[in-house]
């Protein structure tokens, strides 16, 4: 199979997890067992929080956030304009409404003005995304969820390893949500995680993952009885991560610090080759927020979409994969459904129209993104805006 030249991402696997994946299969326990179990207590330890809980994607894990909140209809969720379409589904799932607010333009994450201006008395929650790899500004939007008594879940699906002012993400609202699908930071093939420093949260969390039930899964231990089922008290769901991913996500965490200071290496690297553009806005961390570039996003100054999508074109004919930023709100079809106008996020509209995500994994030389820089400047040139006519 070939794909392109530079692929927007590729996962870093080696010896590691093949050897930690056949001792799974050779084990004969494939579903949550003991290596999800070493994958939770790994990821907790490196995000310095008590409880993190695997499920099978960071979408599952927001879903569980949600419900183990107590979420439901009549209660608003607020969550930014600009973000994967996974952070406002999450409260569908609940029956609650979602109420969507701007972003700052710079850092792609919710402006805390815009969510001041949005709470009411329904607003129950807010699902705060570290977009791209960048934590939000949480020290306002916390100090604003405080004040009213809005929980906050941190969809942290980019941000494996971001800290905000030298706490790690994760840990900051009342749940953080993690992913392991293979854009991310560490990968899991798909995978996802709950943390949590709260002991309640945190079971009701680990049932509801697990058709409800209280007692944890494990390998199969002799049952005090052979006819005992549990109980299955609440409305449950199987969301849980296999053993196999558990065993991959361990592999995976033994290289997450290598795997992020290459990442920021790679994020310099494209710094000083396109700083110079002029025409380009380059990804910037906002004072104390970490940014793991998860996605290296690039805005363009001038020309809006056209120009954005003949740039893209112009790369992908020189085999350089890029993908937009994320979405605007207003272009997916189901809340445009709802009568949500591009008028009313003009940030998230503009970033939906002027971003491209350029390619960034580790592994990648600086020759590599030599070439992209250069393919870049090139696409830039055959994309300029029109020249205005002369006068007279
Ligand atoms: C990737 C992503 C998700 C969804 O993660 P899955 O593991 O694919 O369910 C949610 N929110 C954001 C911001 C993401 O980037």
């Amino acid at each position: 199979m070939s794909g392109p030249r530079f692929p927007i991402t590729r996962p870093a696997f080696d010896e590691k997890e093949r050897r930690l994946l056949a001792e799974v299969l050779d084990s004969g326990w494939v579903t949550q067992g003991p290596r999800t179990a070493e994958f939770e207590a790994r990821f907790a330890r490196r995000h310095r929080v008590p409880f993190a809980l695997a499920t099978n994607s960071c979408t599952s894990a927001l879903h569980l956030s949600l419900s183990a909140l107590g979420i439901g209809p009549g209660d608003e969720v607020v969550v930014p304009a600009f973000t994967w379409v996974t952070s406002a589904y999450c409260a569908e799932y609940v029956g609650a409404r979602v109420v969507f607010a701007d972003i700052r333009l710079d850092t792609f994450n919710l402006d805390p003005e815009a969510f001041a201006a949005v709470v009411g008395p329904a607003t129950r929650a807010a699902v705060v995304v570290h977009l791209f790899g960048q934590a939000a500004e949480m020290d306002p939007i916390l100090e604003l969820a405080r004040r009213h008594g809005i929980r906050v879940v941190e969809d942290a699906a980019c941000a494996v390893g971001t800290e905000y002012r030298g706490t790690p993400v994760g840990g900051l609202g009342d749940l953080g949500c993690f992913s392991f699908h293979p854009r991310k930071v560490i990968t899991t093939g798909e995978g996802g995680m709950v943390t949590t420093r709260d002991a309640e949260l945190a079971a009701t969390v680990g049932a509801r993952r697990n058709h409800g039930a209280r007692a944890a899964p494990g390998p199969p231990a002799v049952p005090p009885k052979p006819y005992e089922m549990g109980s299955f008290d609440e409305l449950g769901y199987n969301l849980r991560m296999s053993d196999l991913q558990g065993a991959v996500g361990v592999a995976q965490m033994d290289k997450l610090d290598s795997l992020l200071a290459e990442r920021a290496a790679c994020a310099r690297r494209y710094h000083d080759l396109l700083g110079e553009l002029a025409d380009l806005e380059l990804p910037r961390a906002a004072p104390g927020c970490g940014h793991t570039y998860q996605s290296y996003v690039v805005r363009l100054r001038e020309g809006g979409r056209e120009r954005r999508n003949a740039v893209m074109e112009s790369l992908a004919a020189e085999g350089i994969q890029t993908r937009p930023g994320t979405h605007a709100v207003h272009c997916l079809g189901y809340y445009r459904r709802r009568g949500i106008r591009r008028e009313e996020f003009p940030r998230a509209a503009q970033a939906e129209d002027t971003t491209i995500t350029l390619p960034l994994f580790p592994g990648m030389s600086p020759g590599d993104q030599e070439q992209i820089a250069a393919g870049l400047r090139r696409a830039l040139a055959r994309a300029a805006p029109a020249p205005r006519p002369a006068s007279g």
